[in-house]
């Protein structure tokens, strides 16, 4: 087969040749394909361009859009108004002078502009109040001597690419690349191959690849250019559902040699035990559950829900289904500690339950490590083990080498998406397990719909009743005597309290000294009339577990905590938490912290204690974050964070601000997911075309699954080309 033109090297593209080959090659663009991929990160619509007077003329004529003109700075200036900094870069061109004006990264924009420069300014422009001409915040492009006068730019929408300096070095610039790619696609673009099916192109009105390459260069129109980044990113989306649809098909084509069903007496006897009723989505997911344990295949369900909406209890019922049909159950939790805690809340419901039914007698074992033991110990171990019902342990130790018997059900209690690999190990120990994936946090939608694509979901949407939301503040340093003294009120009325500090360096002994710090200070100043006790990361299990169960008995009335209180920790009345430093903290990690109080009946408080500045300015920032500087964006997201856990309880809403925030490069799970990373989709926004692609990919896995049918040849021969690897875990193939 001759090999495809779209390979060959970029040195035969006129201009090019082998030393600016090597520059092109060195930051990546080998081929003639990789150029026509190579697309701009803006564009600058020119076809718009007017004089500064037509501009003028259009704005008293009422016209309200965005406009283009192009000038030489002439002069710029700061003034301050009301404290603050504002910049005015005065530019002129043939029709006068008119203003670009900026409140915002003063500095950067002034060290930008210089006298004599040439500029395309784009933007909605206005009138001042002294009657000038402005653009406010606007686009600009700095445009060369030869830029300003040629082909590639007048009258058209013009691309703008990043430039990396190993090409800056070969003096290739934008306008010397828009001529290489303008040549590329008229030379070689007919040999593009379609990638979607054309039956969804049309279904979508979506351009075809050949047309959106050109058009997300050389676009004739803004229409255009839209719909060709709309159909790179359906595409994207549409090959990753795809790729998600096949792990679930995957996993639903395993059968079990098993039903559990509701066999006796034991599940309606052990509610009858429970202090409290089951809310609605509790049962409601616990529905889903029992119909998925029902069926032939294997249940791979996430259960999702707010900070202490109660995810546990139902999974101790699946738990008890499971051992109703003589089945085991491993309960994995992210810590020792909490697995601990898990042992005795759920010994405490067993016992429970054989008092007042004793025909019940289920039995639990908890596998912990980190100390040797004797034979006797080991053979007491594996004896438990066997005999067990529910068997409790940690992620870590069920990794080593356990062997498990008769596991019908494995509960895992993440903190984070755990990786594929992972999950593979764990089926690998079990004949074809029920799994049931317990989320800490609420995940936003889109992130469901990828990441946790395959994995069926339940949603515990409502809290118990009866539980009020947590008051939130935010306070400045300077409050912190009137907190203490809120704290020592509050103990009359049997509050606890949390003190939290953030930790402030990844090095033991800095922390060992910071938590040495904090509690000498409180324990011998404000809080000297109260028991205080600490617990920090740097201490055993053992000892955490202690200084827990210590606080829970009431023999501490303050606790100081220098890293994160265990996520899932459940003391009754401790109802005040107070987070130093909070801007320190991510904001899924807030709300975690958050969670840890509220969990009675009680109104619980939760205080953010930050820099004065900060807690005074929060609410006061602006929203336009596109021209800021690093560091104000910065300052901007902690104040989005702090501002988001004051007006907000719900964890679903905190989750998605924190989606946003963090963006989709920092999204935990993508990478450990195994799916391909996303280029041109951007979860945090594409909401819409990500439900359009998932609804499009499981209907067609769902009715041609080996993807055979001619429409969808073109799906299969990509999908082989490119995600072999991660196909291993499919049916293509
Ligand atoms: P999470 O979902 O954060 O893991 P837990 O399972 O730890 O929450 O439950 C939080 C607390 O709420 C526990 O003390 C639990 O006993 C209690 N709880 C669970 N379900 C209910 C309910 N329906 N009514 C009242 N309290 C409940
Ligand atoms: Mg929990």
């Amino acid at each position: 087969m001759p090999e495809n033109p779209l390979n060959s090297s970029l040195q035969f593209i006129p201009k090019v040749g082998p030393k600016r080959a090597e520059a092109f090659a060195k930051v990546g663009l080998r081929s003639i394909r990789d150029l026509l991929f190579y697309f701009p990160f803006k564009h600058l619509d020119r076809t718009k361009i007017v004089s500064s007077s037509q501009a003028y003329q259009h704005l008293l004529n009422g016209y309200d859009g965005e406009i283009t003109v192009i000038g030489k700075v002439y002069d710029t200036s700061v003034k301050n108004f009301k404290g603050r900094g504002i910049l005015t870069v005065v530019f002129n061109d043939p029709g006068g002078f008119f203003d670009c004006v900026w409140f915002q990264g003063i500095k950067f924009f002034q060290d930008r502009f210089k006298a004599g420069q040439t500029y395309a300014i784009s933007a909605k422009p206005s009138i001042s109040k002294y009657g000038q001409l402005q653009f406010i915040h606007p686009d600009f492009d700095y445009l060369t001597n030869e830029e300003s006068t040629g082909f590639y730019n007048t009258g058209k929408i013009i691309p703008f690419y990043k430039i990396p300096g190993e090409l800056k070095l070969k003096n290739i610039g934008d306008l010397s690349l828009r001529k290489m790619i303008d040549f590329a696609i008229s030379k070689y673009s007919g040999y593009i191959e379609e990638t979607i099916p054309v039956y969804l192109l049309e279904k979508y009105n979506l351009p075809a690849l050949k047309e959106s390459i050109r058009s997300l260069h050389f676009p004739d129109s803004q229409e255009e250019l839209n719909r060709s980044w709309q159909r790179l990113k359906y595409e994207e989306l549409l090959y990753l559902e795809i790729l998600v649809a096949l792990r679930k098909e995957k996993n639903n084509s395993v059968i079990k040699t098993r039903s559990l069903k509701v066999k006796t007496s034991l599940v309606a006897d052990f509610l009858k035990t429970l202090p409290f009723e089951l809310t609605q989505s509790q049962l409601n997911a616990l529905k889903e559950i029992r119909q998925d344990l029902a069926l032939e295949r294997p249940m791979n369900r996430l259960l999702q829900g707010d900070v202490g909406s109660g995810k546990t209890i139902v999974a101790v019922i699946a738990m008890l289904i499971a051992a109703d049909n003589g089945y085991q159950s491993v309960l994995m939790a992210p810590t020792e500690i909490l697995a601990d805690q898990h042992a005795k809340n759920i010994s405490g419901y067993l016992s429970r339950l054989a008092e007042k039914f004793p025909q019940h007698q289920l039995k639990l074992t908890l596998l912990l490590g980190g100390r040797s033991k004797s034979v006797k110990e080991k053979t007491r171990e594996k004896n438990e083990l066997k005999e067990a019902n529910i068997i409790i342990g940690t992620h870590a130790l069920f990794e080593e080498n356990v062997e498990f018997e008769n596991v019908g059900l494995v509960v895992i209690d993440e903190q984070h998406r755990f990786g594929v690999a992972q999950r593979g190990k764990l089926l690998s120990k079990g004949a074809n397990p029920d799994v049931l994936i317990m989320s800490a946090t609420p995940i936003p939608r889109t992130l469901s719909m990828t990441v946790y694509g395959d994995l069926d979901t339940s949603v515990i949407s409502e809290m118990p009743k009866d539980r009020l939301p947590v008051k939130t503040y935010l306070r400045g340093e300077s409050s912190l005597p009137k907190i203490y003294q809120f704290v020592k009120d509050k103990l009359q009325e049997g509050y606890q309290s949390f003190i939290v500090y953030p930790l402030v360096e990844e090095s033991e002994k800095v922390e060992l000294k910071a938590a040495e710090t904090y509690y000498s200070e409180l324990s011998e100043g404000y809080l000297k009339d109260l028991n205080v006790g600490l617990i920090h990361g740097k201490m055993k299990w053992q000892q955490k577990e202690e200084i827990m169960l210590l606080f829970a008995a009431k023999k501490y009335d303050v606790l100081i905590s220098t890293t994160v209180i265990e996520v899932g920790i459940d003391i009754p009345d401790a109802n005040i938490i107070i987070i130093n430093d909070a801007h320190q903290f991510g904001l899924a990690q807030l709300h975690q912290l958050r969670g840890r109080v509220g969990r009675g009946k009680v109104q619980a408080h939760c205080i953010l204690v930050t820099k004065d500045e900060l807690a005074a300015s929060v609410t006061r920032f602006s929203r336009n974050t596109e021209y800021m500087t690093s560091a104000q964006l910065e300052k901007f997201k902690t104040a989005v964070r702090l501002n988001t856990m004051v007006t907000n309880n719900d964890g679903f809403k905190v989750a998605e601000v924190d989606l946003k925030l963090r963006g989709p490069g920092d999204i935990f799970g993508i990478k450990q997911s195994g799916y391909p990373e996303l280029k041109y989709a951007d979860i945090t926004v594409d909401e819409e075309l990500i439900s359009s692609a998932r609804e499009d990919a499981f209907s067609i896995i769902r009715k041609d699954i080996h993807l055979r049918t001619p429409e969808n040849s073109v799906l299969r021969k990509n999908l082989l080309t490119h995600f072999s690897d991660v196909l291993r875990f499919s049916t293509v193939g």
